[in-house]
């Protein structure tokens, strides 16, 4: 066929084909960790990117091979790279383009442990991050500097309520010559296609809706392909001789897919954050059900949270899909389908009001996880957001009276009802 496939049929098909050795339809676990090589040249040729083909599990294994075909056909990627965990994929992609003494200019609303990677870790590799309010447009430009290479967002920003106007951040890091890098965890492509608004890299953490049942870690790192690694000269690994690769110019030698071979050939190789067959595999048949579990996601979320901002005892709700929210305007175009399925809710009492209601609900679950078939829910300045100074905590959504939830796929009537029962418990 050679027609373009739908959303529906690529969630099912991309990436998968009948295996070669026993027809098996589904995609099989490949559980090993080598590959038999055919003969001498044969395993040169891998090795010198000449051949594509399967060398060691650490770099490339057929059914995570089959996830990451998957995850960029449905992102509408040149090539991607799976990981072991959402961070890993968020450090895998800064790592092809940041050299010590670099810096990557990243969004105040954003992931909490993701913040923490950035204000921390990154340090160690000779990395930094400034934070910008990407709503300031004037001020991203600004922070901008001649070390900086990349500029980091989440497109529906955790822990919730926030989008971010991807067209317009797109269009100050092409002017500025720098890489868009955009987390679309909390929204999934079926949401919101980062790389059509003009990002050039996706991260995910495959570990939420993507897998959808809370039963693995993953991450997976799409590149668009479109971006000229050559043009500024700030990309070394990509465009000049790579010491790490025998001396390879990956850009000139690999053109779109220069990013995503680094990523596999180097990345993979000697930082080894890779994905396992079975986790990939559990991410294969939950992606099978993307967009019918984000419709449901998204249709419970706006009755949930439209119910809860109509409830006294509660005092915001901050649903990008209510009127009420000043990021409203942003949903056709930055996520046409909807603004997803997680937000948060301010009860009126404070702090302990709110520690009260996770601890008097029954149906949702209190974990630090998001993007679950079921209803979740934490208070995160007590938890996820514990770890953050108080003005990143106000900064990025996380006010001690505010519950994170991650609206799941059950009947709408019974969630609201739980939340009824627990507030009214809480006494809010
Ligand atoms: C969970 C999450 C991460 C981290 O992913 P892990 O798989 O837990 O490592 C990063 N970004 C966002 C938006 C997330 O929700």
């Amino acid at each position: 066929m050679s027609r373009q496939l739908g959303f529906d049929t690529l969630q099912i098909h991309a990436g998968a084909r009948p295996d070669p050795a026993t027809g098996a339809r589904q995609v099989p676990i490949y559980q090993t960790t080598a590959y038999v090589f055919r003969d001498a040249d044969h395993a040169a040729a891998l090795f010198n990117l000449q051949e594509v083909g399967y060398i060691y599990s650490r770099l490339t294994n057929p059914t995570v091979s089959a996830l990451a075909e998957r995850i960029a056909a449905l992102e509408g990627g040149a090539g991607a790279f799976c990981c072991s965990s959402g961070h890993a994929a968020q450090v895998m992609a800064l790592f092809p383009l940041m050299q010590p003494g670099t810096n990557v200019v990243a969004s105040t609303r954003l992931y909490g442990g993701t913040v923490q990677q950035l204000t921390n870790m990154i340090k160690k590799f000779g990395w930094s991050a400034k934070f910008v309010d990407f709503d300031d447009l004037a001020a991203l430009e600004a922070a901008v500097d001649d070390n900086t290479r990349a500029i980091f967002c989440e497109s529906i920003a955790n822990p919730g309520g926030y989008i971010t106007d991807i067209p317009a951040v797109a269009k100050v890091a092409a002017k500025v010559g720098l890489p868009l890098i955009v987390d679309n965890t909390s929204a999934t492509p079926y949401l919101c296609r980062p790389i059509e608004l003009g990002a050039t890299i996706v991260v995910h953490s495959t570990t939420k809706y993507l897998t959808g049942n809370g039963t693995v870690t993953g991450g997976c790192v799409v590149d668009s392909g479109t971006f000229d690694w050559s043009a500024s000269g700030k990309f070394p690994s990509l465009s000049a001789p790579e010491p790490a690769y025998h001396g390879l110019k990956f850009h000139e030698a690999l053109g779109g897919m220069a990013f995503t071979f680094y990523g596999i050939a180097v990345g993979l190789r000697d930082l080894g954050m890779t994905m396992n067959p079975q986790a990939a595999h559990y991410t294969l048949m939950g992606i099978e059900t993307l967009s019918l579990r984000m419709q449901r996601h998204v249709e419970n979320a706006q009755k949930v949270a439209a119910w809860l901002e109509a409830d006294p005892r509660v005092e915001v709700v901050t649903y990008a899909g209510l009127d009420s929210s000043p990021y409203k305007s942003r949903v056709p175009t930055v996520c046409p389908k909807g603004a997803g399925a997680l937000f948060t809710f301010g009860v009126k009492g404070g702090y302990d009001v709110a520690v009260k209601v996770v601890g008097a609900l029954e149906l949702f679950s209190h974990v630090a996880n998001l993007g679950d078939t079921r209803s979740l829910v934490i208070h995160p300045a007590s938890t996820t957001h514990r770890q953050l100074t108080p003005e990143q905590q106000a900064a990025s959504g996380a006010a001690p009276n505010m519950l994170r939830v991650s609206i799941g796929i059950e009947d709408a009537k019974d969630i609201i009802a739980d939340l009824d029962q627990a507030l009214t418990k809480a006494g809010g």
